[in-house]
């Protein structure tokens, strides 16, 4: 797997969390390796989300989180255009558009 973009479903799902602005939390049940590959993307992409393991149930739920600061951000977008969570939606598809680069060599 390249060090940075993806497009796997993982990806893509973490993508849609990240780009809904009417979301702050996303519970997801995920299996291990799924959750590592999660956990990475986040931090290599530096997203404003923080991540913790449930250890609840089976699989146990990756629980994500957007940031206070994100989410502060969000609400006062609300009253202006949205023009502050460009940044955001940027990273996120940061996490997609660099494997189609990658694809082109
Ligand atoms: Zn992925």
């Amino acid at each position: 797997m390249p060090a940075d973009g993806c497009t796997c479903d993982l990806c893509r799902t973490l993508c849609a969390f990240c780009e809904d602005k009417g979301r702050r939390t996303f519970e997801w049940p995920l299996a291990k390796d799924r959750r590592h590959h999660v956990h990475s993307r986040i931090d290599t992409a530096e997203l404003p989300v923080t991540h913790v393991t449930r250890r609840q149930g089976r699989p146990y739920t990756l629980v994500l989180t957007k940031t206070d600061a994100l989410f502060a951000r969000e609400q006062e977008a609300r009253d202006r255009d949205h023009a502050d969570l460009e940044w955001l939606t940027e990273s996120a598809r940061t996490l997609t558009s660099d494997q189609s680069r990658l694809e082109d060599r």
